[in-house]
């Protein structure tokens, strides 16, 4: 799988990506406002988050049968800069993913450790918890796949080394038998590479998602 974050961002045209897409695998992920007009453009369409609760007092957030009454097939779930900058748990994205797999949609589910964890050798510690917190509610599901995202990596040019992150989807694995999705600055010159390792199933897509060359040029390496 190759998925598109568009984050905050309008993003390009549906209509135009669909077609520039023809036949190639792909998700997209654009903000709640334009989740109607992927899905009218016929591109499979995620949320960027979904709620645990179908409804209730939960200002702000949307639930899996709402996004499904839009054509929506899927969600991401626990990206860091949800974690980061809303105070996203471990707890909270393993019940977000369980609710919308119960619900019937796909979920990337994401985890990764900052720069700081990292150096200081903390990196299958924070893996491990991420993992298995998610494990533990929703078991290897069909339906879900992580994403590995180092948050050192997420917008910043920085690349995980091919070593480094076959290491980390390796680790992943071995504690729940998922799919693992690269993501961190991937762009059309780096995807071969990554791409190409044997534990890395796909790539979640910031920045390089916006432009219709790039996303689709990244799509055509993973197919
Ligand atoms: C992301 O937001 O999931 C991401 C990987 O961003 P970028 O590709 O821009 O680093």
């Amino acid at each position: 799988m190759i998925a598109g974050n568009w984050k905050m961002y309008r993003g390009p045209d549906p209509r135009a990506l669909r077609e520039a897409l023809g036949d190639l695998p792909h998700v997209v992920a654009p903000p709640f406002t334009r989740l109607s007009d992927c899905v009218a453009a016929g591109l499979t369409t995620y949320a960027q988050n979904v709620h645990w609760e179908s409804e209730g007092a939960f200002t702000g957030e949307v639930s899996s049968p709402m996004l499904q009454e839009l054509g929506v097939t899927g969600a991401i779930v626990g990206h860091s800069e949800r974690r980061q900058y809303f105070g996203e748990t471990d707890l909270g994205v393993a019940r977000r993913a369980h609710a919308a797999l119960q619900a019937g949609l796909g979920v990337i589910a994401c985890v990764g450790e900052t720069g700081e964890q990292r150096e200081s050798g903390d990196t299958e510690t924070v893996l491990r918890v991420q993992v298995e917190s998610i494990g533990d509610l929703c078991g290897t599901h069909e339906n879900l796949v992580i994403a590995y995202e180092p948050v050192w990596a997420i917008g910043t040019g920085k690349t995980a080394t091919p070593e480094m992150a076959q290491e980390a989807h390796a680790f992943i694995k071995s504690l729940l038998d998922v799919p693992v999705l690269y993501g961190g600055s991937a762009k059309p010159e780096n995807a071969h590479e990554l791409l190409s390792q044997p534990a890395v199933d796909g790539a979640l897509v910031g920045g390089a998602s916006l432009d219709i060359e790039s996303f689709v040029a990244i799509c055509r390496i993973h197919s």
